[in-house]
């Protein structure tokens, strides 16, 4: 049978992380749909799009030729042939993507992708693998995917999230480097969160709350739950 796995949660919740080492470990498919409304973010700046601009921002997003990896271990994304892969993770485009990913016509477009995605994951005839797919996000678990075999609500507490933020964007947790990560990563969440239900968990969903857990934690009660069902 192909698993399907859903995992949504705030930002330094560690879903990324712990997704992709339990795509990896069962030979599954990864699928990061944050990527995926980066990338559009990305585009629709290179286009010189105003990302206020809601009809000149869809009409963008519609144009856009995205080639979404699905390889755990080979997240290159490309945008109209073009190696995306660090410019969106910059502070910069990661301030601007909450305005973009609250238009639902954009929201319509890429939902369609990630579940055209979803779907030739787990064919066993078509060109990938089919054993199964991982995808995260903030909408997997209600909107994208809510027949997930397995749907789980990654959280941790703020203090939690903001140290593994601040680690990962400057190598460090002291305390001016921990505010400055405070107003961009809760101002975001803030304005994701007027989008989508990502901070409570719908019914059927798993709460992990990873605060004090090790990732090798988290991915074993997700492969717990993943052996409940198979
Ligand atoms: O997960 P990540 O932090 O990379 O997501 C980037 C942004 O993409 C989020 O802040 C949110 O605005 C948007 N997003 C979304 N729905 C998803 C995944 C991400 O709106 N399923």
């Amino acid at each position: 049978m192909a698993i399907t796995i859903a995992v949504d949660g705030p930002s330094g919740s560690g879903k990324s992380t712990v997704s992709k080492e339990v795509a990896r470990r069962n030979g599954l498919a990864y699928l990061d749909t944050g990527a995926m409304y980066r990338a559009a973010t990305w585009w629709v700046l290179d286009q010189g799009v105003d990302p206020d601009d809601e009809e000149a921002v869809i009409a963008a997003v519609k144009a856009m030729e995205l080639t979404v990896p699905v390889d755990p271990d080979d997240q290159v994304i490309l945008c109209a042939g073009r190696d995306i892969t660090d410019a969106i993770r910059t502070p910069e485009l990661s301030r601007v993507v909450s305005a973009v990913s609250s238009y639902f016509p954009v929201r319509d477009i890429l939902i369609r992708m990630q579940r055209d995605i979803i779907t030739a994951e787990t064919k066993p005839d078509s060109y990938s693998s089919g054993r199964g797919i991982v995808a995260e996000g903030r909408d997997i678990t209600t909107v994208v995917h809510p027949n997930a075999h397995v749907r789980v609500l990654l959280t941790a507490s703020e203090e939690a999230r903001l140290e593994r933020r601040a680690k990962e964007f400057a190598g460090t947790v002291d305390a001016k480097t921990i505010e400055q990560t405070r107003g961009i990563v809760s101002e975001r969440d803030r304005q994701d969160s007027a989008v989508t239900a990502f901070l409570t968990a719908a019914d059927g969903v798993v709460t992990i709350d990873s605060s004090s857990m090790s990732i090798a934690d988290v991915v074993d009660t997700i492969e717990n739950l993943v052996r409940r069902v198979t």
